[in-house]
């Protein structure tokens, strides 16, 4: 293979394109990012970068080895599957003998361009600049973004009310967990209102949520994301229900095409986390290059997030039934290790607001005993 085009900008776009040279390939790399910016990741924007904590600085990626091209502002608009050609949105046709399609996925929006929202370094600066000068913000999504950024609005002394559709907030963590979240986020003063019957934005300051109409001097849409997968409709590639982009066990698309990060469905659904973007990306990589030999890739699920004073780090699969085994720590301080038994013999474990290395959480969550200090030992 003389070139390899990668589409995207971000985490799974930089981890495949450095992986490429990782593994040895020594022809051109191109990447194809549609902003503005340099790589950065997206993490701090709905917490450090917009409390004003974190400089915009400190979100950037390291830059890919000069001898990858990194092109920003250009955006693909159509790929030709037969012909081996990337458009891009000023009429250029790119030649690739491999691709790599990491675009990621974009804020789902309520009604339309002027929505609020938290995906890209810009939408942060915009919602700084109006939080700056509000007094109280709405909140519309109560999954992992919709909680942080209410947390930051709280910490900037915003007042704040999240509005979700369906009880509970969280649902993807499972109801223990979430009603853990929940509780913290009203001890934080975030109000917290459920919708059964849907939120209508009525303009930029009200939203009809049942009888009552809600005001507030922001409203913050934080519905979830939608893959940026338009640009592949005529293409032939097989995409999901939801847009998702359809690979197999080794993020391979079509002969030629791999697939990384947020854009992809695999099994029949996304994992848009940090996590799963790097491991892809490594993944995608490698099958581009090995085919049949290639390793598949083994989802090692990870994430983390942030809000209402807890720090919550979760290993393994999500939702979570049943309560958890105490490991360490105490629930009633919000300060524990916890773990849940799964089917199959493996475990998701939980550390809230209490520190471990990842390491060591992985092993719990794959259901590995790790020994727990006995200083920390819960008294369960
Ligand atoms: C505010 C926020 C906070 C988050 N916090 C956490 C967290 O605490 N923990 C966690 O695990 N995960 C978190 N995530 C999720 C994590 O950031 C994503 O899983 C990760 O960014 C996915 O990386 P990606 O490269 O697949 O996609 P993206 O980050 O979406 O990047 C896709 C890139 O492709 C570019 N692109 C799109 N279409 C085109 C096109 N047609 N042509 C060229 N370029 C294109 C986009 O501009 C973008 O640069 C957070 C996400 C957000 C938005």
């Amino acid at each position: 293979m003389k070139r390899i085009v990668v589409v995207g900008g971000s985490i799974a776009a930089v981890t495949a394109a450095q992986s490429l040279r990782a593994e040895g390939y020594g022809g051109q790399v191109t990447v194809l990012s549609e902003e503005p910016h340099p790589p950065y990741s997206r993490v701090p924007l709905s917490k450090g970068v917009l409390a004003g904590r974190e400089s915009v600085e400190s979100a950037l990626l390291p830059l890919p080895s000069e001898d990858i091209e990194f092109r920003t502002g250009a955006r693909a608009v159509r790929l030709d599957t037969s012909g081996r050609t990337v458009t891009t949105a000023d009429g250029t046709d790119i030649p690739y003998d491999g691709l790599v399609i990491a675009t990621g996925a974009r804020a789902r929006r309520l009604t339309g361009d002027s929505d609020l929202v938290v995906r890209t370094l810009d939408d942060a600066s915009r919602l700084a600049a109006r939080l700056a000068a509000a007094h109280s913000a709405i909140v519309l999504g109560g999954g992992f973004l919709g909680m942080e950024i209410a947390t930051t609005c709280r910490t900037l002394g915003l007042e704040v009310t999240i509005v979700d559709l369906v009880p509970p907030l969280l649902r993807l963590l499972g109801p223990w967990l979430a009603e853990l979240a929940v509780a913290a986020a009203r001890d934080h003063g975030i109000r917290v209102r459920v919708a059964p019957d849907g939120v209508e934005v009525l303009d930029e300051h009200r939203v009809r949520c049942g009888e009552s109409v809600l005001t507030a001097d922001v409203i913050v849409c934080a519905a979830g994301d939608v893959p940026n997968t338009d640009w592949l409709e005529d293409s032939g590639l097989a995409l999901d229900a939801g847009g998702g982009l359809v690979t197999d066990a080794c993020c391979r698309v079509a002969p030629g095409i791999v697939a990384a990060g947020d854009v992809v469905s695999r099994q029949g659904r996304r994992t848009p986390h940090w996590t799963n973007a790097v491991e892809q990306g490594r993944t995608a990589a490698a099958s581009l290059l090995h085919g049949e030999s290639a390793h598949p890739y083994r989802p090692d699920p990870y994430f983390w997030t942030e809000q209402s004073g807890l720090d919550i780090k979760i290993s393994g699969e999500l939702p979570l039934t049943g309560t958890p085994e105490v490991l360490a720590g105490s629930v009633d301080d919000r300060s524990a290790l916890l773990r849940w038994h799964r089917e199959g013999g493996t475990a998701t474990a939980v550390a809230v607001n209490h520190r471990l290395p990842v390491i060591k959480l992985k092993r719990l969550g794959a259901g590995v005993p790790t020994p727990v200090p006995a200083r920390t030992r819960a008294r369960t």
